[in-house]
């Protein structure tokens, strides 16, 4: 099938590829001139494992190509995906479809043809009967559908995830929409991908109310790990053991300093939104973006509190780790920002080191000094608070930590040593959700 794709980002870029790979024809268009011009030289503009390799493949065998034409690069398109950023809206959290829109009125203005429009990107119910609406209005006389294929792919695991899905979720109006999209995805679904076809409407809403589910789950574990503190239980234990219970599962019930990143924050804030806007409000929702916006922040008071008694004044931190999670450059929503913030705050000076992030990191945070690897980053330090758990960070030489420190106190906010390890090393250790475990 030939198909475009609008918007070469996380999502856009990792699908186009994959899309590619599975046999299809893409061209994949982005209105960022540079990043297309850095595609072109086989420069991937994120971070993402293996997706260089891909993409070099199927721009190598002409599967695969990048322009910033849109109105080419969707002339003969069998379907246009539209795969741009819905960010938070600033005045009330809603997501901003303006770019959305935008490449909307643009594709089918560009049209000589019928295609099929399919919304990637995560979009609020609705948004596909307004961009029918706006199909209609800029080409009047073409004939579009409109279909809603919401990624669940995560960052740092995308083409895994894209490639052996656990299932794909089409949402359609009209048999034609459906039909292309089940060629589209026939080489998945023969590798044994299930594909859900449902109504448009519901396909919209099956991805928010996944992000939101997954949410709670971190939230609740995060919730419970405090009160593990305040017990004297271990969180680890408490999550394998709810975990291995069929109907909980055990992904997503690891403690730690809050969820972040490009998805939760702003797709639980727009399905609160819808929520609010069709009178059926979802509480339990609203109550995990309470905790987990104040949990950020209260990881640095955390910090604080492990480095003890006396002015922080002039201290410094080492933080390691500043992406939202491993494997990714993306720094969106990050726990570390909040994190670093508290500290910043009460004047603690913070040095901080992440394998792939501190190029965004810098244009995000002032008056952090970044150095180049996790030991430069413990140098005279009074804590290192271990924020996101990148492999480099799980195993650390702690002797040689304690040793560059000023004071030997480690805060592990991901859970990555034992108590033993860190004391064995002469560290002061704080964990999460870990009251008085040995372990
Ligand atoms: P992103 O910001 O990384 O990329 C969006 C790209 O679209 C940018 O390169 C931008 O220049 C381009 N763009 C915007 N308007 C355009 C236009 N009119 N024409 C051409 N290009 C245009 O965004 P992302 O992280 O890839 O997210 C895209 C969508 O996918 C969002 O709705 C997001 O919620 C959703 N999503 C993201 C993830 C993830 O892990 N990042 C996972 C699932 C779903």
């Amino acid at each position: 099938m030939r198909i475009t794709m609008i918007g070469t980002g996380y999502v856009g870029l990792v699908s186009g590829a994959c899309l590619a790979e599975i046999g299809h024809e893409i061209r994949c268009v982005d209105k960022d001139a540079s990043k297309i011009e850095r595609l072109l030289q086989g420069i991937m503009p994120i971070y993402e494992p293996g997706l260089d390799t891909l993409v070099g493949r199927n721009v190598e065998a002409g599967r695969l190509s990048f322009t910033t034409d849109l109105a080419a690069a969707v002339d003969g398109a069998d379907a246009v995906f539209i795969a741009v950023g819905t960010p938070s809206r600033k005045s009330d959290g809603h997501a901003d479809l303006s770019y959305v829109y935008a490449a909307a009125r643009e594709i089918a203005a560009s049209l000589t043809g019928p295609t099929v429009i399919v919304t990637k990107s995560t979009v609020p119910v609705g948004t596909g009967d307004a961009i029918e609406r706006i199909a209609e209005e800029a080409n009047p006389g073409i004939k579009v559908d409109v279909a809603s294929n919401p990624e669940f792919l995560r960052e740092g695991a995308a083409i895994g995830d894209f490639m052996k899905p656990d299932r794909v979720v089409v949402g359609t109006q009209t048999d034609t929409a459906r039909d292309v999209l089940q060629k589209i995805y026939a080489p998945l679904e023969a590798e044994g991908a299930p594909i859900v076809f449902t109504a448009r409407r519901t396909s919209e809403l099956i991805k928010y109310a996944a992000n939101a589910f997954l949410s709670i789950k971190i939230t609740f574990i995060n919730e419970i790990a405090d009160l593990c503190e305040a017990v004297g239980a271990d969180v680890r234990d408490v999550s394998r053991g709810i975990g291995l219970d069929n109907r909980i599962g055990t992904k997503f019930l690891n403690a730690g300093p809050g969820y972040g990143g490009s998805c939760f924050p702003k797709d639980t804030l727009a399905l609160l939104k819808t929520a609010e806007d069709y009178q059926s409000p979802i509480r339990v929702v609203d109550a995990v973006v309470y905790v987990n916006e104040r949990r950020k922040r209260a990881m640095g008071r955390k910090v604080l509190k492990a480095m003890g008694e006396g002015d922080p004044r002039g201290k410094t931190v080492a933080i390691l780790g500043l992406t939202f999670k491993p494997d990714t450059d993306d720094m969106r929503e990050a726990p570390a920002l909040s994190i670093i913030q508290a500290l910043q705050d009460v004047g603690v000076k913070v040095r901080a080191h992440d394998p792939e992030g501190m190029v965004h990191a810098r244009e995000l945070l002032k008056d952090v000094e970044f150095v180049d690897g996790p030991y430069e980053a413990v140098e005279g330090a009074h804590a290192v608070a271990i924020v996101t758990e990148w492999d480099l960070y799980r195993d650390l030489d702690l002797p040689r930590v304690a040793g560059l420190m000023a004071e030997p106190v480690l805060v592990d906010l991901r859970n990555c040593y034992t108590r033993d390890q860190a004391e064995k090393a002469g560290m002061h250790y704080e964990a999460i959700g870990r009251g008085g475990s040995a372990g």
